[in-house]
Parts: C-alpha cells; sequence; structure tokens
C-alpha cells in the first residue's frame, strides 16, 4: 500500500527541528532512519500530515565519555553503535546488544533514538538502558528535561516524550574497573525480534554485587525492569543461592503472552535461564 499524502520539511539544525515542533508536533512525525515509521506510513497505521526528516542532522551521531557518562547521538545509527570502541569499553550490556538487533540493512539506517522513541516492548536497546540506569535527554523550544530509562516506557509503542519534543542524547553511567555487562536474545533466526531478551548489569566488588541493574525484553507491555531481582542480588555475594533466588525473581517480573514464538511459560523460564547463566558468568562460575 502507498503512505497518505504528508508534507515534507528537513530541518536543517535541532533549534529549527523543535521549532517545528513546537507548531507542528501534534500532527507531525519525526523522521530518523525510517525503519520502523515507514512501514507503519505504508500500512496507514500512522498518518502524519507533516513529517520532519531529521536523519541527516549534523552532530546528531556521536559516541563519547563525558565524565562518569557514555553519551551517545540520539542519531547514532545501530552500526555506528556496535563499531564503537567506546561503547565496548564502557558499556559492556549496550555494546553486547547492539549487533544482535536486526540485520546490517537495518542497522545501518535505524538510530539509537528512533529505536528508543518507538518504544517496541521488543525493542532491544530498551532493556539495555533501564538494566544501565541510563537516562534520555529530550529537548523542545521550552529548553531540555532529562527522563530516566526506567520511566520512559508507558506502553507499548508510549514514551513519556511530550509531542514537541525529540530525543537528543542517551547518556549511560560508565560502567566501573569490575563491572560486568551482558545482553542475551533468543531469536528465532538470526536478524529476527527477541522471543526473549536479558539486560544485566553489575557493579562488582570482589565476588560481592554492590548494585545490580536487570532489563527484560518482549516479556511485558514495555521494557521491563526486574526490581525484586535487582534488590535481592545488591550488596549480595554472588553465590549459588543469591543466582538462584534473583533468576526466580526475574522470571516473576516477566509478564509475557504466548504467541507465535512461544507460550507464555517457555519465555518466563527463558528469563530465568539467561538471568541465571548471566550472573553465574559474572561470579565467573560453570553454566
Ligand atoms: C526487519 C526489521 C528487523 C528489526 N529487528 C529488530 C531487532 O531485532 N531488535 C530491535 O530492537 N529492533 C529491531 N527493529 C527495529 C529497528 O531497530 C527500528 O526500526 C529502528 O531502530 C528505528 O530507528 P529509526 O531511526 O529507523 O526510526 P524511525 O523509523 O525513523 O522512527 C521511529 C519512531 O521514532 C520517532 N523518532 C525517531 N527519532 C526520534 C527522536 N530523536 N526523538 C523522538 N522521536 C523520534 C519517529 O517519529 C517514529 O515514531 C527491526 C526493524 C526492522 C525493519
Amino acid at each position: 500500500m502507498l503512505p497518505a499524502a504528508f508534507d515534507y520539511v528537513r530541518p536543517s539544525d535541532l533549534t529549527e527541528t523543535v521549532q517545528i515542533l513546537a507548531q507542528r508536533g501534534d500532527e507531525g512525525k519525526l523522521l530518523a532512519g525510517g525503519q520502523s515509521l515507514i512501514p507503519l506510513l505504508k500500512l496507514r497505521f500512522a498518518l502524519p500530515e507533516v513529517l520532519i526528516d531529521i536523519g541527516r542532522l549534523e552532530g546528531f551521531e556521536y559516541v563519547r565519555v563525558e565524565g562518569e557518562q557514555l553519551r551517545i547521538g540520539a542519531g547514532t545509527r545501530h552500526a555506528f553503535l556496535a563499531a564503537s570502541p567506546v561503547a565496548r569499553e564502557h558499556a559492556p550490556a549496550l555494546a553486547a546488544a547492539a549487533p544482535q538487533i536486526a540485520d546490517p540493512i537495518v542497522r545501518n539506517w535505524g538510530t539509537i533514538g528512533g529505536s528508543l522513541a518507538h518504544a517496541d516492548p521488543a525493542g532491544d536497546l530498551g532493556s539495555v538502558m533501564i538494566a544501565a540506569n541510563s537516562d534520555f535527554v529530550a529537548l523542545s523550544n521550552r529548553g531540555e528535561r532529562v527522563l530516566r530509562a526506567r520511566e520512559f516506557f508507558e506502553g507499548p509503542f508510549t514514551t513519556a516524550l511530550a509531542p514537541d519534543e525529540l530525543l537528543v542524547e542517551i547518556r549511560v553511567p560508565l560502567a566501573r574497573g569490575r563491572a560486568f555487562g551482558s545482553y542475551s536474545k533468543l531469536e528465532r533466526k538470526i536478524g529476527d525480534f527477541a522471543t526473549v531478551g536479558v539486560a544485566v548489569c553489575l557493579d562488582m566488588d570482589d565476588g560481592t554485587c554492590r548494585t545490580a541493574g536487570i532489563g527484560l525484553t518482549a516479556v511485558g507491555a514495555t521494557n521491563l525492569e526486574a526490581r525484586e531481582a535487582e534488590v535481592a542480588l545488591s550488596g549480595r555475594r554472588l553465590d549459588n543461592e543469591a543466582i538462584e533466588e534473583a533468576s526466580r525473581r526475574a522470571a516473576d517480573a516477566a509478564d509475557p503472552t504466548s504467541d507465535l514464538r512461544g507460550s507464555a511459560e517457555y519465555k518466563r523460564d527463558v528469563v530465568r535461564v539467561y538471568v541465571q547463566r548471566a550472573l553465574k558468568q559474572a561470579g565467573g562460575m560453570n553454566r
């Protein structure tokens, strides 16, 4: 099907973008890499009056360290992030997830900001951002505001962004010296969306877990935080008992539905097993 008619504007910078959003944010849609939006336009699930093309804004694609944070421009493509040595060094869970997203074509077009703003509960990055306790910077002509990743996803394909705001930067706390980070994804075939995904970020100190972050993909209405599991790990030695308890609690946090990818019961058990494996790896134990 062909998309319905729409106006097209291509602002030259962020200042012009927020001005257009202030005037037409309610009726418009930002177009970044188009990997989610263009299929929606073609199916006429999205019928914006205007497309605001931010796909070629300069200075919108970067991955760099500033202070205690890894800062990622919202216009950064998945492929750029997947190839970033800075991300590999400072955000291991993110570096593990980036090459598992979709296929090379989608990774070359799709942006981090577009992926997070689209808020697909089966999107991989939201869980990593939750596990890593990241912040998102939103910009409008009213100024900047910082949103916590844990409060960003309000429902399927729904976020805390206002219609006149765009996501401009993602801030991931740097993994400290003995930090552990992983992203485990079960997919039917390479390039598929997750049947289940599990992001784990731990701040470790000599076998003890100081703080834990666990995010879950495709097992709820949004990317989920496994809060009870995180609490069970914090300040605790990473022994078998702690690992069993945390993986059980993470499975309890999942709220999957049965579909072609598997039954709810199966998906919940995959969460348990993936959390258990990640924690054993973090604790230097055999699987
Ligand atoms: C075949 C295929 C396989 C895929 N597999 C996976 C997968 O395995 N894992 C996964 O996580 N994802 C997967 N995806 C989704 C893909 O990651 C997203 O489509 C892509 O990252 C979205 O980014 P984009 O730049 O293309 O966004 P667009 O499609 O341009 O925009 C998506 C939405 O975000 C909004 N938007 C874009 N940028 C911003 C911004 N800076 N601020 C606010 N709103 C913004 C748009 O208005 C739109 O509503 C897959 C997609 C395809 C087509």
